[in-house]
This record gives structure tokens, C-alpha cells and sequence, in this order.
């Protein structure tokens, strides 16, 4: 007799689609459960000026008592490992050589939904991660709040001269505040489309007026190998610091459930170097990079510094 058939207690329950009783055998825990979110009902990190990202449900959201949803990983893993487990049968070994061997479907076990309130131009970025399930708050339906992201002066960056993105330096003061007042002047928007949706015009035509720079909210839930592809696209240096700031506090929400495979994350993908075999050779043999695109070699001298070099 397996331990699981041990723990059974039999239904019958009546109604399956050929009229006939089927049986549904509920298998009771080998232990206790608790929640992996302690009985809450969300946890919140507030983001931007009027934003937040929420967790609001984890599978699994019941773990045996003393272990992390990391074990969910670990499970799925042995299923698919059977015997071959026997080998690397430490838990911790396990997630991390999953982990570092993109054996990637036991990570898709574990899955995250959160709430999120963002300015519609970062949710446009967001969006593009087509692995995770939306379900957007609709300005066809519904009036939008009166919500707008406005960053402080020292938030708005300088374009950048070496690529197409906001650079480091800092911004006169003076064009800094023209862009705030110009966020101002857009939001005054807002009152006109009120009073246009009030006289008639429809919700679905009048929100084009409205800017990007409007909160929106969706409720996105993604598995957590898709969400760690998420997380090192829009945690790194590169993305716009606005969505980096929403991604950072996703990552703070998932840390406490899943230890064990965001410490192998952040040792292997976040924090990790991946060399080219030009780089690679270019280390072995101490001469310069065998390549002479000027992006390529600069990437490579930041790799350099990464390492020490
Ligand atoms: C710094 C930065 C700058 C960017 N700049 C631009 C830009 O200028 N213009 C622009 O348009 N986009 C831009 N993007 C968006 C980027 O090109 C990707 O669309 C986005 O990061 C989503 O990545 P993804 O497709 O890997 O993720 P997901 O959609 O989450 O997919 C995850 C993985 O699933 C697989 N997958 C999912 N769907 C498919 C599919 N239909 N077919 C095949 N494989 C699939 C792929 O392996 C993919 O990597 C930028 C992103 C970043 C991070």
C-alpha cells in the first residue's frame, strides 16, 4: 500500500456526465499545511507616485509545514527524474541544478498572480511578456481614475548620447520642471474627457484623449520560470527605471516563498556572466576581442570590469 492510499478516505459522488456515481478519493496531507502568505489576503508594495504591485494568490498556496514553495519544484522534478533523483537528492542541490541546467518545466509548477497599478506607457513594455495571463481594467467600460504618474525633477533623465535610452546625467533644472509642467497640462485632459463622457460621447472613444502617463490595473499571473525570465529582462540596468522599480518589487513579494530558487536566480541569471566563446578566447589567450563591432567590444569591457579584469 503507497503512503498517499494510506492517508485516503473515499466519496462517492454522484453526477458524472453518464449519470453513473464516480468515486473521488480525497487524500488527506502526511502533515500539516500552512500558508505560504501566513493568512493574508495580499501584500502590497506601493510603487512610483500612485502605483503598487500586490501579490494576491501563489500555487501552491499550501505548503507542508517547515518547507518553502520551493518544494513544489522539487516534487515536480522527482516525477520527471524518478530514479535518476536518487543522485542529487538534496532539495537545495536539486532547485539549484535545475536552475543552472535550464531544466525549466519544474519552476513552471510554482505560479504568482499579482495586482498591479502602472502608467499605461509601462504596462505597453509589460505587456510584451506574452507568457503570462492579463486581465486589464477596462476604460471601455468603466470612467478611468484620476490617476497620473508625475516623476519629481530629480526623476527625469537626460537622453542618452551613446544609446536610445534616458541616461545617467542629470538634467538642467529649469527643462526638468518645463516637462513637469508639461505633464500638467496634459493631465487637464482629464476634465474634458469627464465632461465629454458625461454628454454622451462613449468611454471606448473618449479615453484617447487621455495620456500614457494614466494609471491602469491588471491582475497578471505567471509561473515562475517565466516570471525569472520577466525579472532579469526588466530588473537589469537596461530596462527603464520605471518598470525596473515595479520588477524589483515583485521580486521582494516572491523572495520569502521561493528562498531556495531566487538565491539560485540571483547567483546564476541576475547576478551571472555569460561570456561569448570570442570572450572566451580572448581570455584564454590574453589577446583583444576577435570582433571589431565597436557595441560588441563595449560590452565586452564591461564584462571585464564585472570580473575583476
Ligand atoms: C531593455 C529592453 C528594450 C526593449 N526594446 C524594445 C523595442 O525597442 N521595441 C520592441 O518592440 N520591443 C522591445 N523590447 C521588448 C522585447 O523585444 C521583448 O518583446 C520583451 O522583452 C518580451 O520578451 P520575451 O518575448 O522573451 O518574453 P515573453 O513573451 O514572456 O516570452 C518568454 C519566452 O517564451 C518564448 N515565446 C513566447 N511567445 C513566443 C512566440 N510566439 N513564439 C516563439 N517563442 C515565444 C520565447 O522564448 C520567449 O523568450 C525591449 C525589451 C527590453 C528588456
Amino acid at each position: 500500500m503507497t503512503e498517499a492510499s494510506t492517508n485516503a478516505s473515499s466519496e462517492t459522488v454522484a453526477g458524472a456526465p453518464s449519470g453513473e456515481a464516480v468515486s473521488i478519493r480525497a487524500v488527506e496531507p502526511e502533515g500539516p499545511l500552512v500558508d505560504v502568505m501566513n493568512g493574508s489576503a495580499r501584500w502590497e508594495i506601493p510603487v512610483l507616485d500612485h502605483g503598487f504591485v500586490a501579490l494576491v494568490d501563489v500555487m501552491p498556496r499550501l505548503i507542508p509545514e517547515g518547507k518553502t514553495a520551493d518544494s513544489a519544484i522539487v516534487q515536480a522534478a522527482r516525477v520527471s527524474y524518478g530514479e535518476g533523483t536518487k543522485k542529487v537528492n538534496e532539495d537545495r542541490g536539486l532547485v539549484r541544478y535545475l536552475l543552472r541546467h535550464r531544466h525549466t518545466t519544474p519552476f513552471e509548477m510554482v505560479e504568482f498572480k499579482f495586482h498591479v497599478a502602472m502608467p499605461i506607457f509601462i504596462a505597453r513594455q509589460w505587456i510584451r511578456h506574452r507568457t503570462a495571463n492579463v486581465n486589464e481594467y477596462s476604460a471601455r467600460y468603466s470612467i478611468v481614475p484620476d490617476r497620473f504618474y508625475r516623476p519629481s525633477v530629480d526623476n527625469i533623465r537626460k537622453q542618452s548620447s551613446t544609446n536610445r535610452q534616458g541616461g545617467e546625467e542629470s538634467i538642467e533644472v529649469k527643462t526638468a520642471e518645463d516637462f513637469i509642467s508639461l505633464l500638467e497640462d496634459s493631465e487637464k485632459l482629464y476634465s474634458r474627457y469627464l465632461e465629454l463622457t458625461e454628454k454622451g460621447v462613449a468611454r471606448e472613444m473618449a479615453r484617447a484623449a487621455l495620456p500614457v502617463s494614466l494609471y491602469t490595473e491588471w491582475y497578471w499571473k505567471c509561473d515562475l520560470h517565466n516570471l525569472f525570465h520577466f525579472l532579469s529582462l526588466r530588473m537589469d540596468s537596461h530596462a527603464q527605471q520605471e518598470i525596473r522599480a515595479y520588477a524589483d518589487a515583485m521580486y521582494e513579494l516572491i523572495k520569502p516563498i521561493v528562498p531556495v530558487s531566487a538565491e539560485a536566480f540571483e547567483q546564476y541569471r541576475l547576478n551571472g556572466v555569460f561570456l561569448t566563446s570570442l570572450e572566451v578566447e580572448s581570455l584564454r589567450s590574453g589577446k583583444p576581442l576577435a570582433s571589431d563591432n565597436k557595441r560588441e567590444q563595449t560590452e565586452w569591457e564591461q564584462k571585464r570590469a564585472r570580473l575583476g579584469l
